[in-house]
């Protein structure tokens, strides 16, 4: 019954710096969240200790009475709030959500496209090292050279040669939206399944501020940690009730063993809260301040230093900075924000001069501070410490850009009293 700092006080450390971290900085990987304190309490319980393989009321465990009542109500609540017929919440990860999606539309061999790495894609739609790119044959569609976003007539063209068994509309990395009656279109036309992984705006579609892609896929995947808030975790919808079983099937007993009972209690809480109106306000927050923080970085003082923004500007909750004419490549701009104290990762620009460890982008996400409630007024702030820092680069007065992100910091305080829980 010792407490963590009685037994193991160097990882008891290591919470209490990570804790300081978060409360310090500002984070803006646009794959982060903050998981709010109920998803923390139902992640940090007993459930962990439950085997519950198999699924509500036909598992291969006895005493799953309880924790079947959160999967249950897990299910219930992710169906309603993406309005899909089916879901399967049991995926450890985004992608192991992906990998059983993959097994349950498609055999070893058949071939995927999808959005390349360099692009925008996400390693599990075919990079070559992960287990899609070993599986299954890899065709990827690439951005326009000139617009930076997908052209669906070259995609269509591209669909009609190659003839794949699945088309993937989905992102890590891309400003804009994708048109999804179209990505179905195309599927149609070349008899490929659609399969639409919204990992990153899952959270903008729960608050109806972006299209949904349930009506249109064949199958949905997503992770619940990024714009959805919740628990480190994955999740697969479809409508079609043949597609439903194999999913089942592909994530138990075909990639997982035992779910993650208190992830799975923690996904249920998440999407409650995702239903309730905070969440929707904070989702459009989130979209307001990545297009303030868009609009900063495309103004002129900030582009007369060879800094801009992909696409001109951005329909989500992030901003691809161009950096490609500038004197910072994208490491050093991301060690320069650090410096100050704002958390933003590197990030390849389509057609990237420099390499990948190097690159020519940064990837900026408002969706964490939307969480920590800032405003427009905060939004502006950060905007215009993002822009003078990258305009000023090796010039840059770091000490006083700190102040000022330091400021921001204190002003929204995070996990308030979360030592004494
Ligand atoms: N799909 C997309 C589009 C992602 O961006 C990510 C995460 O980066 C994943 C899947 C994988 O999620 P996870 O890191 O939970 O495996």
């Amino acid at each position: 019954n010792q407490s963590l700092a009685e037994l193991d006080p160097e990882i008891a450390e290591v919470l209490r710096l990570e804790l300081g971290r978060q409360r310090d900085t500002l984070e803006m990987i646009a794959s982060e969240n903050f998981a709010p304190r109920a998803v923390l309490e139902a992640q940090g319980s007993v459930l962990t200790n439950k085997y519950a393989e198999g699924y509500p009321g036909r598992r291969y465990y006895g005493g799953c009475e309880h924790v079947d009542v959160a999967e249950n109500l897990a299910i219930e609540r992710v169906k309603t709030l993406f309005g899909s017929k089916f879901a399967n919440v049991q995926p450890h990860s985004g992608a192991s959500a992906n990998a059983a999606a993959l097994s349950a539309m498609i055999k070893p061999g058949d071939k995927i496209l999808g959005l390349s790495l360099a692009h925008g894609g996400h390693l599990t739609h075919g990079m070559k090292l992960n287990f899609s790119g070993k599986l299954y044959e890899v065709a990827a569609y690439e951005v326009d050279p000139e617009t930076f976003r997908v052209d669906m007539d070259k995609l269509r063209a591209q669909a009609l040669a190659e003839k794949p068994q699945v088309i993937i509309a989905g992102w890590s990395a891309y400003p804009r939206q994708l048109d999804f009656a179209e990505f179905r279109s195309i599927a149609d036309e070349v008899g490929a399944k659609l399969w639409v992984d919204m990992a990153h705006f899952a959270g903008l579609v729960a608050a109806g501020l972006h299209p949904n892609p349930v009506p249109f896929a064949d199958v949905v995947t997503s992770t619940v940690h990024k714009t959805l808030a919740g628990p480190r975790s994955g999740l697969i919808l479809t409508n079609d009730p043949e597609m439903a079983k194999k999913i089942n099937s592909n994530v138990f007993p075909g990639h997982q063993g035992g779910p993650l009972m208190h992830a799975i209690a923690g996904k249920a809480v998440a999407f409650k809260i995702a239903a309730g109106e905070e969440f929707a306000e904070r989702q459009a927050r989130t979209l307001e301040g990545a297009t303030l923080l868009a609009e900063r970085l495309t103004a002129a003082d900030v582009t007369e230093a060879g800094v801009s923004v992909l696409t001109g500007g951005t329909d989500v909750h992030l901003v691809l900075v161009d950096l490609r004419n500038s004197e910072l490549d994208g490491k050093q701009a991301e060690d320069l924000l650090h410096e100050i104290g704002i958390t933003v990762n590197r990030n390849s620009v389509p057609f990237d001069p420099r390499p990948p460890m190097t690159t020519s982008g940064l990837r900026i996400g408002t969706p964490a501070l939307a969480t920590r409630g800032f405003d427009s007024a905060a939004f502006t702030e950060v905007a215009d410490i993002i822009g003078i820092a990258l305009r000023e680069g090796r010039n840059a007065d770091i000490p006083a850009l700190a102040q000022r992100v330091e400021n921001l910091a204190k002003a929204f305080p995070l996990y308030e009293g979360l030592e004494d829980w």
